[in-house]
């Protein structure tokens, strides 16, 4: 009999969510209990097969891979409901190009979680639709979608087990390769600090690690599948200067050549971004960088006297 309680199997489950890709702006057991019904748009294709559209179908299923990987983004005319006609997301329409660094801020409940959720897929917006590069995204294999986006929670998810495996995630990446995703987000330095390196045991839930350097590792797991767009739920919570320093200079190389989307609560953060979007109850109101948005004087402005952005 299966017992109603096992950490284990808990932790097989949770395992597969993250490899899933299914991390969204929620600690992941929270992602558990919501609904994921999403099928790739060619099965469910494949359901009205006795139409005699399969083998079109199976012809098309190649050219909806995203190949050349670019990373735009692009919500057109977007709605959204958890219940009916009960719009948390309302006509949401931007075009986020390539390598551009937006950060969304805006009161609790403005939409900003929604909005990463519909951009994973989570959910389908009601109406409208989300493409990237140019590909409407019930049309990308959720397998390809999960690698060319990577999601970073505020408090990255450890598990009981290595450094290694803590950032391969079971993906069969050599010990050579994850040393260079470290190296290459300045994540080494801190690794290399480890009794045991690479091979240092992890609690699970990381219940051995600050919350910087949970987000390191977070980090070189997200940098070794080198994916087009970083989606990054920034820690509310405030570093100990040492490892601040650290997550930042690992962050900034990170970001280079990728489109990110930061849920942003830290001032510096976002002051560093291309643009800024400020969500009020589900409506995008102001966009701008830094300046023009204190210069316009609206919400935002309001917000950053208030130091209030991302709460
Ligand atoms: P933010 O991340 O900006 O705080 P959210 O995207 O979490 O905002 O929430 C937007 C709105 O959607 C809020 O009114 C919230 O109550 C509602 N909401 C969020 N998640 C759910 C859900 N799973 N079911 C129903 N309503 C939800």
């Amino acid at each position: 009999a299966q017992r109603l309680f096992d950490p284990l199997q808990q932790f097989a489950e949770k395992f597969t969510v993250i490899q899933a890709g299914f991390t969204a702006i929620e600690r992941v057991s929270d992602i558990l209990d919501e609904p994921i019904e999403i099928r790739d748009q060619a099965s469910r294709h494949l359901s009205g097969f006795e139409f005699g559209y399969i083998d079109e179908i199976v012809n098309n299923l190649d050219e909806h891979e995203v190949t050349a990987k670019r990373g735009e983004i692009r919500f057109e005319h977007v709605w959204f409901a958890y219940k009916d006609n009960d719009y948390v997301i309302k006509d949401l329409d931007f075009v986020i190009q390539p390598g551009e660094k937006i950060a969304l801020v805006g009161p609790t409940g403005a939409g900003k979680s929604t909005i990463i959720r519909l951009l994973c897929r989570l959910y389908e917006p009601t109406q409208g639709q989300i493409l990237i590069d140019g590909i409407d995204i019930r049309d990308v294999p959720q397998a390809e979608l999960r690698r060319y986006m990577a999601v970073i929670l505020q408090d990255g998810f450890i598990f009981a087990g290595d450094v290694k495996g803590n950032i391969s995630l079971g993906d069969g990446y050599t010990i050579e390769e994850v040393q260079r995703a470290a190296e290459k987000t300045n994540v080494a330095e801190f690794i290399e600090q480890l009794p045991q390196n690479y091979h240092t045991q992890l609690r699970e839930r990381g219940t051995n690690l600050s919350s910087g350097q949970k987000q390191l590792l977070a980090f070189a797991r997200a940098a070794i599948r080198d994916p087009q767009v970083l989606v990054l739920d920034e820690a509310t919570a405030s570093l100990d200067v040492g490892t601040e320093a650290l997550v930042q200079k690992a962050l900034d190389e990170l970001l280079i050549d990728r489109t990110a989307i930061i849920i942003a609560h830290r001032l510096s953060t976002i002051r560093n971004v291309d643009r800024i979007f400020v969500l009020k109850r589900g409506e995008l109101i102001e966009q701008g960088s830094h300046e023009q948005l204190i210069e316009q004087g609206g919400l935002y402005a309001t917000l950053h006297n208030l130091q209030m952005l991302g709460s």
